[in-house]
């Protein structure tokens, strides 16, 4: 979401009124990949129907939610998935997607572009394969994920990768170690300790042709946090 006076302003409203304002829906909690630090169970207990995601989305129109994130799981594996940004667009809202991207290509990328999606985040852990597809044990999803990443930005659209930080990938951040994905846009690199803790990076970092350079806490704080 854009942070600007405006913005704030528009914020503070809806909390002052309790109105749904950014909205996060989970699609699905199926997953084409199995990273070591997920916390969802994939098995599939049903999910809700296209039907009833829509009359969900009506509902938030109604209440006044401006912000749309679709999340999981995977949300590629929902055969609806276009049908549900569609619809949701349709509602107006600005709509943006967490994905490990996997599912990607150069048709889906355009056909992302064509329904007016804000913002896509893809999940990236590190900038060598061997890291990335050890931490999402798949082998060859660091190559697909970044082959997205391309399509993506061919469309131009707004790609931010997201990096949690765990003992797995903190060497790579350390030593700026990568340079797999040559493009410039952002990252955000969230810190996860093992027992379950979370912290957050206070911002956004450039990855560019040195991945993992430039984030914004220091690498003592991230070493006395993973000393164990
Ligand atoms: S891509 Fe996301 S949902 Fe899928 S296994 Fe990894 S962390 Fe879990």
């Amino acid at each position: 979401m854009p942070n600007t006076p405006v913005m704030d302003r528009l914020v503070r409203k809806t909390v002052e009124r309790h109105l749904p304002w950014n909205v996060h829906i989970d699609l699905t909690y199926r997953c084409n990949e199995r990273c070591v630090h997920c916390y969802l169970d994939h098995h599939d207990y049903g999910e809700m129907t296209t039907r009833e995601v829509k009359n969900v989305l009506d509902q938030l129109a109604e209440a006044g939610a401006l912000f749309l994130t679709f999340s999981g799981g995977e949300i590629f594996l929902r055969p609806d998935l276009f049908e549900l940004i569609a619809y949701g667009r349709g509602l107006n809202f600005d709509v943006s997607l967490k994905t490990n991207a996997l599912l990607i290509d150069k048709s889906r990328a355009q056909k992302l572009r064509e329904l007016g999606i804000r913002k896509i985040q893809i999940s990236i852990y590190s900038a060598d394969a061997a890291i990335h597809d050890a931490i999402t044990k798949v082998p060859g999803s660091l190559d697909r994920s970044l082959r997205a990443v391309q399509f993506l930005l061919a469309e131009g659209l707004q790609v931010k990768l997201a990096c949690p930080l765990m003992k797995q990938n903190l060497a790579g951040f350390r030593s700026g170690a990568g340079g797999r994905a040559g493009c410039a846009i952002h990252a955000r690199f969230d810190d996860h300790a093992d027992d379950g803790r979370r912290r957050r990076c206070a911002g956004a970092a450039q990855f560019g042709d040195r991945a993992f350079a430039g984030a914004t806490r220091s690498e003592s704080e991230f070493a006395s946090m993973h000393a164990a």
